[in-house]
């Protein structure tokens, strides 16, 4: 969990559209964020939150395999 509540993530602000990022640790515990462009407080689902960090858990276990780079083994024909 420790290396997932590191991760930023982006998101923007509903009213100005203002991008901000936080980690998911920060959000876990600051559920309400003001917004530094407009100034707008906005209030985390906390559900959609977890559903958030759900996915991204997810995310984060696919990744690995997803971005592995195989070695090229495409055959070179010799004749
Ligand atoms: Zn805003």
């Amino acid at each position: 969990m420790a290396r997932i509540s590191a991760h930023r993530i982006a998101f923007q602000c509903p009213e100005c559209t203002y991008q901000m990022r936080q980690t998911l640790g920060w959000l876990e515990v600051n559920h309400i964020i003001t917004c530094p462009g407009c100034g707008t407080t906005i209030r985390l689902n906390p559900d959609k939150l977890v559903e958030s960090v759900e996915a991204m858990e997810q995310a984060f276990e696919r990744q690995p395999r997803a971005i592995q780079i195989e070695p090229r083994m495409t055959p070179v024909k010799v004749r």
